[in-house]
This record gives structure tokens, C-alpha cells and sequence, in this order.
């Protein structure tokens, strides 16, 4: 039996999963954003230092003692583990992008696993406003890529004073409410993030936005003017972000009524890892929610079955297999002996290429639509221009 909280691809999912990837990797490259790869291991405290009061660290990440009793975690998402890579190796600035498996020790539910998969863009050490554009621009462009039109939800946490003074006015706020559990250790740790709560609710408290400086008020509602006008939709709201680092803007993907992905900017994560401090932006899209909302269209385009009418078209069968995937065509024939009605009967395939005698006599194949079982011969050279059409 598999984990509880795990999931298998295989089949269609596996080839949604896999489209995901190359559609994906093609819009980043387009934006000149090249892929990291980092381990699935690290040490902890890699993650205790820059989520320290989140609930990734809290309470869902994977740790284990390994054999030298080094304390070790799964990576639990890939900002830290990309900002590790990039100080020990050099890399800044740059613009880097991941697809990973990520592990969180979270109570497993629809949409929610236990290891599960993210893509993400990390743009490191730029501070623009056009950087804070490229990577909502970047976004929706994925987003787009797969017919997905959703919706950002948009705030800004703003400088340190700003958020000084709205940590203040929040624990003034909820000092003498009865909260929960989580938002008791939250009001010690990070007032803030009581705003993520899903048990109690805060609505009645006044947005960040009333707190930021003019400087700061200025730069957000650029960001927003100017993301609208290139076709970004979005509204601003006052989500705080479940992880700790974000200090400029932050935002939410919804479609559908689902959070397909997250991010925003994280100035002060560099210095927690490493000496100085690197402005940088980023998001992650949770590969599982999105292959939930995308629809294949065009599935299984060319894809063709190469069938032998008997023992001695097999051979001549095989070789125009072979010449078919030479040119990029899917193509399956029978790897044991059938009858064509059981070659005809397998599904997946859009066409049926049939070989006999008197079709290898004239240098033809007979094309079989499989969806309206037409048939019409055709000749060999003609085949794959045909078929790529
Ligand atoms: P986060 O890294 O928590 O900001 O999450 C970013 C996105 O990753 C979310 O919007 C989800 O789409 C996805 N995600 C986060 N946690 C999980 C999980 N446990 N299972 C599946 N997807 C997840």
C-alpha cells in the first residue's frame, strides 16, 4: 500500500504531468529563466532559520536523524533549498525556475498530499518594480499557456517600519481575544500570520495598506497600475502568506475557488541564510491543483497503430514502424501475434496503418480512421506528410 498522502501518475495523468513540464519549461525559457535542480535533502535547519514561524516548520515538516545523526528534512518547498544553491555556488544575480517533489507533514485531504509537486520561479537579487512585474507576468503566462484565466489576489507587506506598526496595532487588536491555540503561539511569534487562521476570523481588523509609508503605498499601487495594464487581473486583499519571508508584495492564484500557486517578494531571506542581503522575488505553482483544472485538447493527435493482416507482413509492419518514429510520430504495433480484429480493438490511437500482402505488393498501407472507421490506401512515401497534417 502506498503512504497516506501519496499519489501515483501513470497512463493519461502521467502524460498531463509530463505536458505540464514541457509547457512549462517552454514559457520560462522564453522569459530566460534556466532550471535548477537541488537535493531532496537538507539540513534542517536550513528551514528553521528562514520559516521559523510557520506552520512548514511547525508542524509539517519531514525530519529524520540520519545514521551520523546529522538532523535532516525533506524539502518542504524550494525557495530556501534554490537560495542555498545559488549563495554556495555563486549564481547571483539570476533567474532561476525548479520542478521538484516537495514533503510536507500535512493532514492529507483533496488537493492536499503529503509529497506532492511545485514549479517555481526564482528572481534573484533585482529589486524593480519590473521585477515584481516580470514574475506576476510570468505567472500568468503559465497560467495561460494552459487555457487557465484566473484571478491574483494582491497585497503588500511593505518595509520593516510599516509592518512594525501594523504588528503593533494587530497585538494591541487581539490582546484580549479568546483565539486559538495556533494563533496564541502566532501572536509570540509572528502577529501577522493570525491572518492566515482558518479557525478564528479577523475580518473586522483594518488592511496593512492603511500602514505602509507613502513610498511604500506608491510602489504597490504602481505594481497593480501597471500589471493591469498588461492584462494581469487582480485584486488587492489582505493575505498574509502561510511562509515567513515575503516582504513586498505577495500574492494568490485563485480559479475555480482553488489556490493554484503563491508568491511574492522576499527581501530579507538572503541575509538569513547568508551574509548580505539579495532582494528577490518568486512564486510556486502546485503542479497536482493545476493538472486538476487543465483539459488535454488535441489529445493523441497522430497517434497510429501499425497493424500486420498476418505472420508475413510482421517484418514489413515493424520497419515502417521504426520509419514512422524516426519522424516523431506516435507509433505502437504488436509485439506478440494477434488477429487484426484484437490489433484493431486497442484504444489510444487515432489511426490504424494495415499491411498485407497486396498493399506491400504496391508499396501502399491501408489509413483507418479509428473514430469513423473510413479507410482509404495510401502510398508509403506519401504516409507521414500525411499523417503530420
Ligand atoms: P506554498 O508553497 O504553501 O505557498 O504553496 C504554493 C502552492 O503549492 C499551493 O497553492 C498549492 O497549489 C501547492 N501546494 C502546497 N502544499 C501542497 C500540498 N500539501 N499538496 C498539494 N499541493 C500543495
Amino acid at each position: 500500500m502506498k503512504l497516506r498522502g501519496t499519489k501515483d501518475f501513470y497512463g493519461d495523468c502521467e502524460e498531463l504531468f509530463s505536458k505540464v513540464e514541457d509547457i512549462s519549461k517552454r514559457v520560462f525559457n522564453s522569459f530566460k529563466y534556466s532550471r535548477v535542480r537541488f537535493p531532496l535533502i537538507e539540513n534542517s535547519n536550513l528551514f528553521e532559520r528562514v520559516l521559523s514561524s510557520s506552520d512548514v516548520v511547525n508542524k509539517e515538516l519531514y525530519s529524520f536523524r540520519d545514521r551520523s545523526d546529522r538532523e535532516i528534512s525533506l524539502v518542504p518547498e524550494g525557495t530556501a533549498p534554490t537560495a542555498r544553491l545559488v549563495l554556495e555556488n555563486g549564481l547571483a544575480p539570476c533567474k532561476l525556475f525548479y520542478i521538484s517533489p516537495f514533503f510536507r507533514y500535512d493532514r492529507p485531504q483533496k488537493g492536499r498530499y503529503r509529497q506532492f509537486h511545485q514549479l517555481g520561479a526564482e528572481l534573484i537579487g533585482y529589486s524593480s518594480i519590473y521585477s515584481d512585474l516580470e514574475i506576476l507576468i510570468l505567472f500568468d503566462q503559465i497560467m495561460k499557456s494552459f487555457s487557465i484565466e484566473g484571478k491574483f489576489k494582491i497585497n503588500f507587506l511593505g518595509s520593516q517600519e510599516s509592518r512594525d506598526r501594523y504588528t503593533e496595532y494587530l497585538r494591541n487588536s487581539v490582546s484580549n481575544r479568546d483565539v486559538c491555540s495556533d494563533c496564541k503561539r502566532r501572536i509570540k511569534q509572528n502577529v501577522l500570520r493570525i491572518l492566515d487562521c482558518k479557525v478564528d476570523s479577523f475580518d473586522d481588523l483594518k488592511s496593512i495598506e492603511e500602514f505602509l509609508s507613502d513610498e511604500d503605498r506608491e510602489k504597490y499601487n504602481k505594481i497593480c497600475q501597471m500589471a493591469k495594464e498588461r492584462g494581469i487581473v487582480l485584486e488587492k486583499s489582505n493575505i498574509i502568506r502561510g511562509l515567513d519571508y515575503y516582504t513586498g508584495i505577495v500574492f494568490e492564484y485563485e480559479y475555480n475557488g482553488v489556490v493554484l500557486g503563491a508568491g511574492g517578494r522576499y527581501d530579507n531571506l538572503y541575509s538569513e541564510i547568508g551574509k548580505k542581503a539579495l532582494p528577490s522575488t518568486g512564486f510556486a505553482i502546485g503542479i497536482e491543483r493545476l493538472l486538476d483544472n487543465i483539459v488535454l485538447v488535441n489529445k493523441k493527435k497522430s497517434s497510429v497503430r501499425v497493424i500486420a493482416v498476418n505472420d508475413s507482413c510482421r517484418e514489413k509492419a515493424f520497419n515502417l514502424c521504426i520509419m514512422l518514429r524516426k519522424s516523431g510520430i506516435e507509433t505502437d504495433f504488436s509485439l506478440k501475434k494477434e488477429n487484426i480484429k484484437s490489433q484493431l480493438s486497442k484504444d489510444g490511437y487515432k489511426y490504424a496503418l494495415i499491411i498485407g500482402q497486396d498493399e506491400i505488393e504496391n508499396n501502399e498501407v491501408t489509413l483507418r480512421d479509428m473514430e469513423n472507421s473510413s479507410q482509404k490506401r495510401v502510398s508509403i512515401e506519401k504516409i507521414v506528410e500525411i499523417l503530420n497534417v
